[in-house]
């Protein structure tokens, strides 16, 4: 009779313990969003982010292009989009998206990168991390002008993804990454009519999220027109401010 108290008493203790540790696991979860339009500088900011907090990169235009480069039916459904300057249809990023972030590398957190761009995709993110996560959404300020003559001369690292700018920050040898060797081009969507059509889109769908995420609280705005350096300190005293 004895013993099956304490079966009942251990089996209760276990239950409780199981339950503090998942919350604490979801409390102590840091969500960087990165907003900005297009070549406000996220993709450069992040890589250092990412190192600096100990959390993934996930950049779901990087997740597409590797899809692309290993020709995945959703590498094919996407390019179309992403050549002509479109969004991905929401149904697929968020797929992709929750499927990386279920990785184990992310279960303490992960810095976001071009996700979310619609309120559609902001709505589901926030269902999905509910309330216990600590959600720090920092704002890169560009003007258009500078977003065309960035792209103007963009250069990509085929293997990383690192970026260059031919005039403002080139490569130590010409068209290799300093990074990892890998080779440089120029991103078909930063052609000039491209980075028109992305700037509309990005307008049209995607600078509502300031407004929806200045009502929750969560939103930091950063000058991102400042050289590279500047603008990464201004983001990790953001970041340390709200930590
Ligand atoms: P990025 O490298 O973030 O500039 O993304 C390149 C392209 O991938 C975008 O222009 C879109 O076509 C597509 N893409 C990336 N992230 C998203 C997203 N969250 N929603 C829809 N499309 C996306």
């Amino acid at each position: 009779m004895m013993n099956k108290w304490l079966l009942l008493f251990f089996i209760v203790l276990l239950g409780v313990v199981s339950v503090n540790s998942e919350e604490l696991e979801t409390r102590s979860k840091k969500v960087v969003i990165l907003l900005g339009p297009p070549g406000s500088g996220k993709g450069t900011q992040a890589i250092r982010l990412s190192k600096s907090l100990n959390l993934p990169h996930i950049s779901t235009g990087d997740l597409f292009r590797e899809n692309i480069r290993q020709n995945t039916q959703l590498g094919k459904e996407a390019k179309s989009y992403m050549d002509a300057g479109q969004l991905v249809p929401d149904t697929l990023v968020v797929e992709m998206l929750f499927d990386r972030v279920s990785k184990p590398d992310a279960i303490k957190g992960y810095l976001l990168d071009g996700f979310p761009r619609t309120l559609g995709q902001a709505e589901v993110l926030e269902k999905k991390l509910g309330k216990e996560v600590q959600l720090i959404v920092l704002n890169l300020q560009v003007e258009d002008r500078v977003i065309f003559a960035r792209a103007e001369g963009r250069l990509t690292c085929r293997q990383c993804s690192a970026t260059y700018h031919r005039e403002t920050a080139p490569p130590k040898v010409d068209a290799q990454c300093d990074r990892c060797s890998g080779e440089l081009y120029q991103r078909p969507d930063d052609a000039l009519p491209v980075v028109q059509e992305r700037l509309r889109v990005y307008h049209s769908q995607t600078a509502p999220l300031i407004e929806y995420y200045e009502k929750r609280g969560s939103l930091i705005h950063i000058p991102g027109e400042n050289p590279p350096d500047t603008v990464y300190r201004d983001l990790m005293q953001a970041i340390q401010r709200q930590s």
